[in-house]
């Protein structure tokens, strides 16, 4: 016991105790997401070998050795796994049962035949350093999530360095059993010491490096998130164009730098004519068919700092930065055109949806507001007139 006490063994499996606690953690904080589940699995089932191997040293069992090395190779499997499943891999499940099945096979060879336990520790130290091989692949050559990437290669250079140890550590078991070395007791053997000495702080350092992968891809996802309700804040649901609020600022954004630099700017609302006609003849849902479609046709007639938007009902408004009154009006009766142009079609039927628009251009003192109300007149000069026209407004009207 108190060697135990004065060796690298006791720290390196209470250093191990405290990776399987952190893991915990670290898959308690991050439950939606993929891999932490498993290297706290891995974790735990490697702690628990760990501790019945001890029970082998301590009462020479052959159980005890035969279970302390499968689960000791079963945790860090896991824990390899783990990795595939967070970087969206199909999992080498294989790599449990094929592993663990080969050690306990030579366990027990070793058990009957009372072979050297030197070889039988090179047997799993080759097993133990050969398993990541495949994971450290997948971490060095994956470049899909940008966002993980650095925390990846710290994961990679770990396991590379733990890889390293407990090869080199295979290599002594070898050596000593091909040399016939005496028997020396685990904890005051160099080579066995290897393990706990560097192996275990490269597993640290491993475990740090999928920490912070975890949290690189939450910060990651939550920006995702965090762009798309904003996405979502700023527009109509249904033509996904611009919605009022966010139209308005838009605008007051561009009137202010027009203004600046004393750039023309023309307003412009449009309005679907006869819609009431539209929702009452062919039903509420081919009304809303229609408002996206309009949204549709004039979006892809429009450049990209034309501002169209919904400003509600079946109500649009579009702001021309850079745009003289004479431009302003060839620009609508182009879109004008293009939606009464097409049709759609309901219930075996073709329908033409037109609109009627008012433009005006910005004139000194400007505001939104008054833009937006001298548009309006002009719109309501375009529906008197008949419909489905374009009318600029002049002061006389
Ligand atoms: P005008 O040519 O004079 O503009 O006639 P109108 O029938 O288009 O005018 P009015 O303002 O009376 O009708 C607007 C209609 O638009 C009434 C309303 O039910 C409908 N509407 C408003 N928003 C929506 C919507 O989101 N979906 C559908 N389907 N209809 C809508
Ligand atoms: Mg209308
Ligand atoms: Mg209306």
């Amino acid at each position: 016991m108190e060697t135990l006490y004065y060796s690298p063994m006791l720290l390196g499996v209470a250093l191990l105790l405290a990776v399987a606690i952190s893991s915990t953690a670290l898959w308690h904080v991050s439950r939606p997401y993929a891999g932490p589940v498993l290297w706290m699995a891995g974790s735990w089932t490697l702690i628990a070998g760990i501790l019945v191997f001890f029970g082998y040293i301590a009462t020479g069992s052959p159980v005890l050795n035969v279970l302390g090395n499968a689960g000791q190779l079963a945790g860090e499997a896991l824990f390899l796994i783990g990795i595939f499943h967070f970087m969206g891999r199909t999992l080498p499940w294989w790599i449990v049962p094929a592993s663990v099945g080969v050690m306990v096979a030579f366990n027990i060879h070793y058990w009957v035949v009372a072979g050297s336990s030197d070889f039988l520790t090179g047997v799993y130290s080759t097993i133990a350093g050969l398993l990541p091989l495949q994971a450290i692949w997948l971490l060095f050559k994956s470049r899909e999530d940008p966002a993980t990437r650095p925390a990846q290669l710290l994961v990679g250079c770990s396991l590379l360095l733990y890889s390293g140890v407990v090869l080199l550590r295979g290599f002594y078991g070898y050596h000593d059993w091909w040399y016939d070395k005496p028997y020396v007791h685990p904890v005051e053997s160099f080579s066995y010491l290897l393990p706990y000495n560097f192996g275990i702080p490269a597993l640290l350092m491993g475990f740090f490096g999928v920490t912070l992968m975890t949290m690189q891809r939450i910060l990651a996802m939550s920006r995702v998130h965090q762009m798309r309700a904003e996405y979502l804040a700023t527009r109509d649901d249904l033509t996904l164009l611009l919605n009022r609020r966010a139209f308005r600022t838009v605008a007051a954004r561009d009137l202010a730098r027009a203004q600046r630099a004393q750039h023309s700017l023309c307003m412009a609302m449009i309005d679907l004519d006869h819609f009431k006609r539209i929702n009452d003849n062919y039903g509420h849902s081919f009304g809303d068919e229609a408002l996206r479609h309009f949204a549709e046709c004039w979006q892809s007639q429009l450049r990209e700092t034309d501002v169209l938007a919904r400003y509600g009902g079946e109500e649009f408004v579009l702001l021309l930065p850079d745009t003289a009154a004479n431009e302003a009006q060839v620009l609508l009766e182009r879109a004008r055109l293009a939606l009464a142009d097409t049709a759609l079609e309901v219930n075996a039927q073709l329908v033409k949806v037109t609109v009627s628009a008012g433009v005006t251009l910005a004139m000194p003192g400007d505001t939104i507001d008054s833009l937006l109300s001298r548009a309006d007149e002009a719109l309501y000069q375009a529906k008197d007139a008949g419909r489905n026209r374009v009318q600029v407004w002049a002061p006389s009207a």
